[in-house]
């Protein structure tokens, strides 16, 4: 990469988010780590300034509000130049029995998942056409290629999300941009984890690792792997995709 680009990282103070963040900085971005939680996302930026890279935290942003996602990319704009690779990765998760998924969970559940990326893209898109480039990846789940019970709210949002990406694909292409989206499947983050506590997963992390084809669970920075190469100058064929990185849970 000749000159430095601006990357923003929705949920960047945490699992799958945090090892993107590294990565893309790794790779020569200066990252905009996004994430409501403040602690969280000063951490990942101060992590990233110690290997030699360049981050700025914008913490206690939540990506469902219009307005604290046009002041957040305003400032990340003014700060770091236009953002030019942008990953969605902000996201909620919730069980529940369909017939008891309340308004309030679904709505909520939606207004993360899916309408913080329409805000998100919405807000950095005018950057990346007026630099006939740009790198959208957003950060859906397996659980909407194959369904998963309890979870309807969940994957109808992540669904959404899919189609969000085929349809902006076909629109932006032309303008230079790709997008793409990556359903992760079992990684292995505070938000695993807290759904084996939660006894949600009908089983442990490590047994469930145990019948992956290969045999583990995933990590953030297989996450983090795909996402690089999305973004790369050399990936700019590599539009409107489903790129599963799940172990082969789902082929
Ligand atoms: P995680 O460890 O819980 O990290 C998510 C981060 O997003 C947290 O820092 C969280 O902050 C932040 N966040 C939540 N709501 C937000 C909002 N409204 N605005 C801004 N930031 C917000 O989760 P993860 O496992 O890394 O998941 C990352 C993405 O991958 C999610 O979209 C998830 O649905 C998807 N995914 C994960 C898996 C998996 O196996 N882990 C599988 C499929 C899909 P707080 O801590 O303050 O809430």
């Amino acid at each position: 990469m000749t000159e430095q680009r601006t990357a923003l990282v929705t949920g960047g103070g945490s699992g799958i988010g945090r090892a993107i963040s590294h990565r893309l900085a790794a790779d020569g971005f200066a990252v905009a780590v996004l994430d409501l939680n403040a602690d969280a996302a000063k951490k990942v930026a101060e992590e990233i300034g110690e290997a030699g890279n360049e981050a700025v935290a914008f913490g206690g942003v939540d990506v469902s509000s219009r307005e604290q996602v046009n002041a957040a990319v305003e400032s990340i704009r003014a700060s770091m130049g236009p953002v030019l690779a942008l990953v969605n990765n902000a996201g909620v998760t919730g069980f529940r029995e369909f017939l008891k998924i309340s308004d309030a969970s679904w709505d909520k559940t939606i207004a993360v998942n899916l309408s913080g990326p329409f805000y998100v893209t919405q807000a950095v898109l005018p950057d990346m056409i007026a630099a006939h480039w740009g790198r959208i990846v957003n950060i859906s789940s397996s659980s909407a290629q194959g369904g998963q019970q309890y979870m309807t709210h969940y994957v109808a949002s992540k669904a959404g999300l899919i189609g969000m990406t085929k349809a902006l694909a076909l629109e932006f292409g032309p303008e230079g941009i790709t997008v793409n989206t990556i359903p992760p499947g079992f990684v292995d983050t505070p938000m695993l984890r807290e759904s084996e506590r939660r006894g949600m997963l009908g089983g442990g992390v490590e047994e469930h690792a145990g019948k992956t084809p290969v045999r583990r669970a995933g990590k953030p920075e297989d996450i983090a792997v795909a996402t690089s190469f999305l973004c790369r100058d050399e990936a700019s064929y590599i539009t409107g995709q489903i790129i599963g990185v799940n172990g082969g849970r789902n082929t």
